[in-house]
């Protein structure tokens, strides 16, 4: 008679009677039990290397480091880039001395930053490039649709929401990420007075966004927005999430200049007439001046580091299209180069493009919409043609006559 054979889970010897499941496998048996274990043992396993991850990265890069990092996608904006290193890495310090938690330390405030500068001179830029380098979630949120709880608009947590969707709903992640608000001076209040009617989108705004960028628990409902009143709510702390605000504060340099004006006269000049670079007032920004502009102090208090971008002249602009690691013009190269087609541009054609966006007062933002504008046309047709050229050199010829045909006029800024 033939001896019968029990089944049983190779790893903890459980017989199949006692596994809901057990899987075949070529020399053996596992059973359910085993496999939950080792799925948990992985995932612990694999968390942790990521927190390590996180930690090694921070631990690694230097301000210097971090602004060599920046120099490769960013073009000039040096005392900004200067500021957000030094910001950035004392944030991280901060964050891995939390981790430590030792009691005895001096606690290391939050470094929160504030840049000021003209639409497209490349803030939102400078937080995408430290996200990515520090490789933590990161999202942009802008301030124009955020209002008070419970008026029509977004409320100031569906910022986390989205910071959640870019950690993918991991929380330990997002809680070391790192957020852009935009347009943080169209929510500066009206008049330099305390408002007496109700400012439900501006300074509404600025006192509920004052706890979130301090560090608070803060409940955020996972998909955003309150129509989904059912949905589970996620505990976010925002004690070590780095929150980088960004503005144009157009007019700002009247405040400025304002203020150096009484300083000057005053007793206590610091900053004399003579050595004041007047087209270039935004270098000396200081706390009071976002006063001025309609922040309240509250929120200027929470926003300690303070930096501007200067505006972009033509050498700039020249330098973004060719120089940064994924710079506009070595992307249709190597877009051309998977065609099989070398790709040159006459140098000519460059500061055309840099002329049109100066022309159009679209600076860095527009030299996309031109180059497209010349570029289009040849896109379109050389993945089909049948004698595919080796070469082809967009002429200063060739560029005129694509941008004369283009309706350019939409791009501009009024
Ligand atoms: P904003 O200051 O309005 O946040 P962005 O950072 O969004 O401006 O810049 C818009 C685009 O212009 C960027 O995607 C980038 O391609 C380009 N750009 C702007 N400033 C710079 C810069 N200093 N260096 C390189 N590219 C820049």
């Amino acid at each position: 008679m033939a001896k019968e054979t029990v089944l049983r889970c190779s790893l903890c010897n459980r017989d199949k009677k006692e596994a809901k499941i057990l899987i075949a496998g070529i020399n053996g048996h596992v059973c359910d039990n085993c496999i939950t274990q080792a799925y948990n043992l992985i995932k612990e396993e694999t968390t942790g290397d990521q927190k390590q991850q996180i930690q090694h990265s921070l631990t690694l890069l230097k301000p210097n480091a971090i602004k060599a990092k920046l120099d490769e996608y960013v073009i000039g904006q040096d005392d900004a880039k200067k500021v957000l290193s030094v910001a950035v890495y004392n944030h991280f310090k901060r964050i891995s001395h939390v981790v430590k938690d030792d009691k005895d330390e001096i606690e290391i405030d939050k470094s929160n930053v504030i840049l000021v500068g003209e639409t497209g001179t490349g803030k939102t830029l400078l937080a995408r490039t430290i996200a990515r380098m520090l490789n933590v979630p990161f999202c942009i949120a802008d301030a124009t649709v955020l209002t008070e709880a419970g008026y029509v608009g977004e409320d100031v947590e569906s910022i986390l929401t989205r910071l959640l969707q870019a950690a993918d709903y991991d929380v330990t992640a997002a809680e070391k990420g790192i957020v852009f608000i935009d347009e943080l001076d169209k929510i500066a209040r009206k008049s330099d007075n305390p408002s007496i009617t109700r400012d439900v989108s501006g300074e509404g705004v600025q006192q509920a966004m004052l706890k979130l960028l301090e560090g608070t628990v803060v409940n955020v409902p996972p998909q955003g927005g309150r129509k989904h009143p059912d949905a589970k709510m996620i505990q976010v702390n925002t004690k070590n999430i780095l929150f980088i605000c960004g503005g144009a504060f157009d007019g700002i340099e009247k405040k400025i200049a304002s203020r150096l004006n009484t300083q000057a006269v005053g007793y206590s000049a610091s900053v004399t007439n003579e050595k004041i670079d007047r087209a270039n007032l935004l270098q000396y920004i200081s706390p009071q001046d976002l006063k001025a502009f309609g922040l309240i102090p509250e929120l200027i208090g929470r926003l300690p580091v303070l930096t501007y971008l200067k505006p972009l002249d033509k050498s700039a602009l020249r330098r973004i299209l060719t120089e940064p690691k994924n710079a506009l013009i070595k992307q249709y190269v190597h877009l051309f180069k998977m065609e099989g087609t070398k790709l040159e541009f006459e140098e000519e054609v460059l500061d055309l493009v840099v002329n049109k966006a100066i022309e159009f007062k679209l600076g860095a933002r527009g030299l996309r919409g031109i180059c497209e504008a010349i570029m289009t046309d040849i896109m379109y047709s050389l993945p089909s043609d049948e004698k595919q050229p080796k070469l082809f050199t967009v002429s200063l010829e060739y560029a005129l006559d694509k941008l004369k045909s283009a309706k350019l006029n939409h791009l501009s800024v009024a």
